[in-house]
Order: structure tokens, then C-alpha cells, then sequence
């Protein structure tokens, strides 16, 4: 059942935080009622002074998902229960942190829509960034995408307090469901000290990932988020977090600040393979892409006629195209981009094509040109 679908609850309505004032309290958590409700109107149904206020935007998907069949890990309803059902099952968070959960939306992940995170990112710096007394954040999400959130809101949210993504494999309904776990995962490194200025976080698995890097590789296993020649960041041993190394960004990191953007422009992702038809790349320029990712075979290729089709549009309809690469792992180089139009497209470097939709929607977003957006991603790759 979708609850909310594709609907962002706006930054005034998804609040937590507490003020430095309050006693000390314990309250019984109670479905509906809330011990504390902080100025930004984020509420915290336990409520202990001398822990780290943490709060939860839930956008569903298998995490939040049910089955009557107990065995279902494809066939189940994704985005079922909301947040404060989830959190019920891991009373031992509210041992970690004070916690405030909001509902932002509940879906599968396919329907989440930029404008659900420009949402997430303005309520995120209004009621975490600007609020000194919120330690993080957590957002549950469906794995199917999850990996585009988090590095939509890696480029965008940069106030240095860990912003967890956490999803989970099986529905809630399931044997050994991995959900439960994982959210209380995600609050405790939301809540650690240790886990600031490294951007945006992904736990599952017991692993923390950098949301820059990661990515799903299985479409089945608890053990798909893999981050494949980057490695993990670190990991989760008996709810204790363990990184293994100091904070650090990664090179080819932007920050875009989106406090003036209400729309990302729409980017589309043609994949490549024998046969692939041009007409496909005109009738995405007809539809309203103002953008174009190839999900290129091996460095970024494509056949003679759909990189005729390229050289045509990026330099007649001045729609930039950036050539990424089908396979998981590697870069296409800004020395595979040759032709008499190569100066107006761009190699997507490391960045795979999903990322670099994302990417260069923002960038559109901000009306960088050609050569702008040429330089940002240029620090995605080797050669
Ligand atoms: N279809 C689900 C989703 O992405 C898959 C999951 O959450 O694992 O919403």
C-alpha cells in the first residue's frame, strides 16, 4: 500500500531536535503521543537528556515491506508499515540515541522523485544541519535506488553530521529479516561522534559504506552494497561502529548547494548495447531530456550511428551527453571522447551512469554550461 506516494512532506512539517534546557526525561514510548516535540516540530516519543538526538525520514520500501508468506524475499508489498511500526520491533535504540521519526513518504523505491529530494534536502539542513543540537540523520529507503538518494543527498547536504541511509533486503514479515538490525545500525552510527565529515553513510550488512561509492550488485542477497575497488569505510560489530580509517571525502566530490533550486531538469539514461537505435536518443530530446547519460559498452561506447546521433544533438540542440559505462566498475576517460563533437561532451570518469544522471541533473539545475560541467567531472577520472 502506498501511503504517500511520491508526496515530500514539506521541511516545517518533518522535524527533531531539543532544546539544551530540558530535564532529564523517560518517557514509555506510546503509539500517538510524544514526550517531546523540539522547534522545529520534530517529535521524540522517548526522550534522555545525555543522549545524541537523532532523527528518522522514512520513505519506505522492503525495510518497511510485508508478506503473508514468511519465505517471500521477491513476491511482498514494499513501503507496508510506517516508521514507528519499524521502530517498535528495536527497542534498543532508544538506548542509543533520542529518536524522531517522520513518514516523508512511503513507497517502493522506483517512485522516488527528485522532488521528494529536494524535500529530504531542505528538510535535512533546516532541521539537522542548522540545528546544533541534532547529532544526524537516518533515512530508510528501498535498495532498488537507494544508492541514487544517497549520493543526491551526499552532493547536496555537507554540514559534516552523518546523514545513514539504511534499507534492507527481506520485507519485515520475513525469516531472519535483515531490518531490524540494520535500522538500529543506522541509528547508532547516525548518533557517533566518529562518524562526521565523511559525507553521507550507507549501512546494511553490518558494513558502512560511503554514499559516493556504493552501490548494489545483488539483486537478491543481504550482501549486495558493495563499494567494489573503494572498499568499505567500515564496520558494525555488536552495534559498535568501528571505522578504519579518519574521515576524508572523496576526490571527485562537488558540493552543490540546492537552498535556491525547486526543480532538477530531467536527465535520461539510454544503455547501449548491439543494435542500439538512434532514434531512441531524438525521442528522449522530443519527451523533455535536457540531458543525456549513455550507459556506454565497456569505456563509454556506443555504435557509429548512435554516436553520429550524439555528435548531432549535443552540438545542434546544445543538450550535453555525458558517456558512462555499463560495467560496474571502471571509468571512461576524457581521452575516450573523440569525434568532431567531442569538445561538447563529457566522460563520466569513474561515475557510473546512475550517478552521473544525478550529477548532471544538479548541474543543470544550476545552469553550468558545457565546460562547467566538463570540469566537475573531469575530477571522476584518471586520464
Ligand atoms: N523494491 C524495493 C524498493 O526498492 C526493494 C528493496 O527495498 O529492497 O523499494
Amino acid at each position: 500500500m502506498v501511503l504517500f506516494k511520491n508526496t515530500a512532506v514539506g521541511a516545517s512539517a518533518l522535524l527533531a531536535a531539543t532544546g539544551s534546557a530540558t530535564p532529564v526525561v523517560h518517557y514509555p514510548r506510546a503509539a500517538n503521543s510524544s514526550a517531546f516535540t523540539n522547534s522545529n516540530g520534530l517529535k521524540f516519543t522517548h526522550f534522555n537528556q545525555s543522549l545524541p538526538n537523532v532523527t528518522i525520514l522514512a520513505t519506505g520500501g522492503t525495510i518497511a515491506g510485508t508478506s503473508p508468506d514468511k519465505t517471500a524475499t521477491a513476491d511482498y508489498e514494499s513501503g507496508a508499515l510506517g516508521i514507528n511500526k519499524l521502530l517498535n520491533a528495536i527497542p534498543e535504540a532508544f538506548e542509543i540515541a533520542n529518536v524522531a521519526a517522520v513518514q516523508a513518504t512511503n513507497v517502493g523505491s522506483g517512485d522516488v522523485s527528485s522532488s521528494l529530494l529536494l524535500n529530504l534536502t531542505h528538510t535535512l539542513q533546516t532541521t539537522v544541519c542548522d540545528d546544533p543540537n541534532m547529532s544526524g540523520a537516518v533515512i530508510t529507503h528501498g535498495t532498488d535506488t537507494l544508492e541514487e538518494s544517497a549520493f543526491f543527498i551526499d552532493t547536496t547536504v555537507n554540514c559534516g553530521k552523518p546523514i545513514v541511509f539504511v534499507g534492507s533486503m527481506r520485507p519485515s514479515t520475513a525469516l531472519s529479516a535483515d531490518g531490524p538490525m540494520n535500522l538500529l545500525q543506522a541509528v547508532t552510527v547516525a548518533a557517533d561522534e566518529d562518524s562526521k565529515d565523511r559525507g553521507a553513510l550507507v549501512v546494511l550488512n553490518d558494513r558502512i559504506a560511503s554514499a559516493f561509492f556504493v552501490t548494489k550488485t545483488q539483486a537478491n542477497t543481504v550482501d549486495t552494497f558493495k563499494a567494489m575497488e573503494m572498499g568499505n569505510l567500515g564496520m558494525i560489530v555488536s552495534n559498535e561502529p568501528y571505522f578504519f580509517y579518519p574521515p576524508v571525502q572523496p576526490r571527485a566530490k562537488t558540493e552543490i548547494d540546492v537552498s535556491g533550486i525547486d526543480k532538477i531538469p530531467r536527465v535520461d539514461i539510454l544503455y547501449a548495447y548491439e543494435d542500439m537505435q538512434a532514434d531512441l536518443l531524438y525521442a528522449a530530446v522530443e519527451h523533455g531530456a535536457k540531458g543525456i547519460v549513455i550507459a556506454g559498452a565497456g569505456a563509454g561506447g556506443v555504435s557509429s550511428d548512435f554516436d553520429t546521433a550524439i555528435n548531432d544533438i549535443v552540438k545542434n540542440k546544445s543538450i550535453p551527453v555525458v558517456k558512462s559505462h555499463r560495467t560496474v566498475n571502471g571509468e571512461v576517460p576524457t581521452s575516450a571522447i573523440t569525434g568532431d563533437a567531442a569538445e561538447y561532451q563529457i566522460a563520466s570518469g569513474f561515475l557510473n551512469p546512475q550517478q552521473s544522471r544525478i550529477l548532471l541533473g544538479l548541474l543543470l539545475a544550476e545552469e553550468k554550461g558545457v565546460k562547467e560541467i566538463q570540469g566537475v567531472f573531469e575530477k571522476a577520472a584518471a586520464a
